[in-house]
């Protein structure tokens, strides 16, 4: 992944340069042309592991903030064996290190604003260049990319196998981002929202069980800063008018899974894995007893 985080980083360069030209980034098609061919690894079965080609997945995660899309990715790269990059982890860390650089962050962060792409792509860079240097394969990214212009810098310096684009009720999507609370002694998180909703032209009706923390957690919960309803609506709202056009991006170059949530975890989870033909451990496990 040498070649990615370099042409990342040259691509924010470049278009740092041509911000004031009002044109394109500049992307390394030679680069694209050199990655070769992708192989969906949806088609090759043996729990997508490996590919034809021999390596391993290359993995993008769509989906509204709130949807659950790091829960599925982190499930998915356990099972794949490769790094879950979530860049809503990245901008945490970077929070988290004192200093200007972090207060800035906080103040987009806390107004439910999208970080720019100039600071993602720093950040994803990094990180990229880090598992390299322990000789990391494959990945799947969870919050990137998040913007056209993300997504042309991607495309640019390697292939993306597929895009899987999560999908939930929006009414289901905002009572949970509502309910999502954190323990401000032990960082567990949790939530306290009872979805229960009718099914919408005749399908079927959807339960999503709170997430309750254990007693000595209840009396330390806390809300996180940004999951007020206000933030939360102006999130889904930024959400929209930027990544939609990322899944039509992908859409157009048949690269795009929709997959609409039917429920909680122990509900969708096997039907995912059934979506993107890898093998369900958990079935295997209980047909081999
Ligand atoms: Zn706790």
């Amino acid at each position: 992944m040498a070649g990615i985080s370099r042409a990342i980083r040259a691509c924010a360069a470049a278009s740092r340069r041509t911000l004031a030209a009002a044109s394109g980034a500049a992307l390394p098609k030679e680069e694209a042309a050199a990655a070769g061919a992708g192989v969906r690894a949806a088609a090759t079965g043996r729990r997508g592991r490996d590919q034809e080609d021999g390596r391993r997945v290359q993995w993008v995660f769509l989906g509204c903030p709130g949807v659950g899309k790091g829960t599925y990715a982190s499930r998915l790269s356990q099972l794949l064996g490769v790094p879950h990059i979530a860049t809503g982890d990245l901008v945490r860390d970077a929070l988290a290190t004192p200093g200007p650089f972090s207060k800035k962050l906080a103040e987009i962060v806390n107004h439910g604003k999208l970080v720019s792409d100039e600071i993602i792509i720093n950040l994803l860079s990094r990180r990229l260049e880090e598992g390299e240097e322990k000789g990391e394969l494959g990945f799947i990214l969870d919050g990137f990319p998040r913007t056209i212009r993300q997504a042309e810098i991607l495309e640019g310096v390697t292939d993306i196998d597929l895009v899987i684009n999560l999908k939930l009720r929006e009414e289901a999507l905002l009572a949970k981002c509502l309910g999502r609370r954190m323990c401000s002694q032990c960082g567990g998180n949790f939530n306290v929202a009872s979805i229960d909703i009718e099914g919408e032209n005749g399908g079927a009706r959807m339960y999503m069980p709170p997430l309750l923390p254990p007693p000595q957690c209840e009396s330390k919960l806390i809300t996180r800063a940004d999951d007020t309803e206000e933030v939360v609506k102006e999130r889904l709202r930024v959400y929209h008018d930027l990544t939609e056009p990322v899944e039509e991006f992908y859409r157009t170059r048949g690269k795009l899974l929709e997959f609409n949530l039917p429920g909680g975890i122990p509900e969708s989870w096997p039907k995912l894995l059934q979506a993107l033909n890898i093998e369900d451990p958990d079935n295997k496990r209980s047909a081999a007893a």
